[in-house]
C-alpha cells in the first residue's frame, strides 16, 4: 500500500535531502555564548526580511509566543487576542503560568475589528486587571487559516497605540498571509512591536521559530528564552535548516494554496461537507450530523491522515509533502470516507 497521504497539519514535513545536507555542514558554536555564526545569520536574515531591528532563534513558536507576552506584561494584566487563539487555546495555559496574564477574546470566530479591541480595553480602574497586550494571529488557525485584512490590523494598531498596548503578531503562517495578499511579511509585521514566524510549519524546517522586535525588547527576549531553558548550543544545525528553509520554501506556499482549494472544490461536492472558504492551505470541513472521529477513521483506512477541528468538523492542511498529484486521489479517498460515516453514522441514529 502507499504510504499515507498525510493532511492532518503542515507541521508534519520532514526535511529534504537538501536541507539535511546544509544542516550537517553548518558552521556551528556555542549559541549561548553568542558564538554560533550561523544562528547570527539566521536571526539577521528574519530581522531584516521582518523589517524589525533584531530577531532570536527559539525553539518552537509556543515559545516565540510565550517570551513576547514575558517581555510586554505584568503579572494579573489582560490581554486581548482573537477567539481561538493559539497563544491561549493551544500553549497549555502558558500565558497564565509564565506571564501571570489572562486572556480575553475579541469578537468572535478569531479575526476581530478596532471596534472589538475597543470593547474589550477594561477601563482604568485599579480594580479591573490592567490591559496591556493585543495579539493578531495572521494567518489564523483555528479561524482555517484565514487572512486578517490589513486594513483591520492597521486599525487595530492604531487603538493599541492610542491606548498604551503592545501589540504582537502570531505569524507562525505569516508566509501564507504573505502569498495570499501579495504583500510583503515586512509590510504584514509593520504594525506591531513584536512578532514570532515559524519554520517548521509550511516552510518544512524540522524545528524553529523566531521572534522579533526592537534592540531593546530581543535583549530581554535573551534573558527569558534562557530562562525558560531555550538557551541552546551548537544551534547552527538547526538554524541552518531554518535558512534552507526561507531561501528554498517561501516561495511555493502558494502551491500549497492552489492544492487547498482543489481538495476544497473536490470535497465541496459530496452531499454530506459543508467546506468553509478557502484562503490559505487550511481546508475546514464541516460534517453536520456526523462525528470527525468516524471521518478521520474511515479516511486513514484509505490511507489518508485527517484531524478533527471539532465534534462534527474535519480539518486538511496542504503542505511541502503533499504533491498536486495526491489531491485528487485524496479527495476521492475522502469523499468516500464522507459517505460511510455519515452512513454509519445514520445506522446508529
Ligand atoms: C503552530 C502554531 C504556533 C506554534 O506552535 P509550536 O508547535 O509551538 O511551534 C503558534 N501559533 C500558531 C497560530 C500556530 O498555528
Amino acid at each position: 500500500m502507499a504510504p499515507p497521504i498525510d493532511l492532518r497539519s503542515d507541521t508534519v514535513t520532514r526535511p529534504c535531502a537538501a536541507m539535511r545536507n546544509a544542516m550537517a555542514s553548518a558552521e556551528v558554536g556555542d549559541d549561548v555564548y553568542g558564538e554560533d555564526p550561523t544562528a547570527r545569520r539566521l536571526e539577521e536574515t528574519v530581522a531584516a526580511l521582518l523589517g524589525k531591528e533584531a530577531a532570536l532563534f527559539v525553539s518552537s513558536g509556543t515559545m516565540g509566543n510565550q517570551i513576547a507576552l514575558l517581555c510586554q506584561t505584568r503579572r494579573g494584566d489582560e490581554i486581548v487576542v482573537g477567539e481561538g487563539a493559539h497563544c491561549a487555546y493551544y500553549e497549555s495555559g502558558a500565558a497564565a503560568a509564565w506571564s501571570g496574564v489572562q486572556p480575553v477574546f475579541a469578537g468572535s470566530g478569531g479575526l476581530f475589528t478596532a471596534a472589538d479591541l475597543e470593547a474589550a480595553i477594561k477601563p482604568p480602574e485599579y480594580w479591573h486587571p490592567r490591559t496591556s497586550l493585543c495579539a493578531v494571529e495572521n494567518t489564523h488557525n483555528r479561524a482555517g487559516g484565514r487572512v486578517f485584512p490589513q486594513a483591520d490590523v492597521i486599525a487595530i494598531a492604531a487603538v493599541a497605540r492610542a491606548r498604551g498596548l503592545g501589540l504582537h503578531l502570531d505569524g507562525a503562517r505569516l508566509w501564507n498571509a504573505a502569498a495570499a495578499t501579495g504583500a510583503s511579511p515586512a509590510e504584514l509585521a509593520a504594525p506591531f512591536d513584536t512578532v514570532s514566524v515559524c519554520f517548521s510549519k509550511g516552510l518544512g524546517a524540522p524545528i524553529g521559530s523566531a521572534l522579533c522586535g526592537s534592540r531593546d525588547l530581543v535583549r530581554d527576549a535573551h534573558r527569558f528564552r534562557k530562562m525558560l531553558g531555550g538557551g541552546m548550543r551548537q544551534v547552527g544545525v538547526l538554524a541552518a535548516a531554518a535558512l534552507h528553509a526561507l531561501d528554498h520554501n517561501v516561495a511555493r506556499v502558494a502551491e500549497d494554496h492552489a492544492n487547498a482549494r482543489a481538495l476544497a472544490e473536490a470535497i465541496g461536492a459530496a452531499p454530506e461537507a459543508r467546506v468553509a472558504p478557502v484562503e490559505t492551505n487550511i481546508v475546514n470541513v464541516d460534517v453536520p450530523g456526523v462525528p470527525a472521529a468516524l471521518v478521520v477513521a474511515a479516511a486513514a483506512r484509505r490511507g489518508v491522515r485527517i484531524g478533527a477541528s471539532g465534534p462534527e468538523r474535519v480539518r486538511l492542511v496542504t503542505h511541502l509533502d503533499v504533491p498536486t498529484a495526491a489531491i485528487g486521489p485524496a479527495a476521492a479517498a475522502i469523499c468516500e470516507a464522507l459517505r460511510e460515516a455519515a452512513s454509519v453514522a445514520g445506522g446508529a441514529r
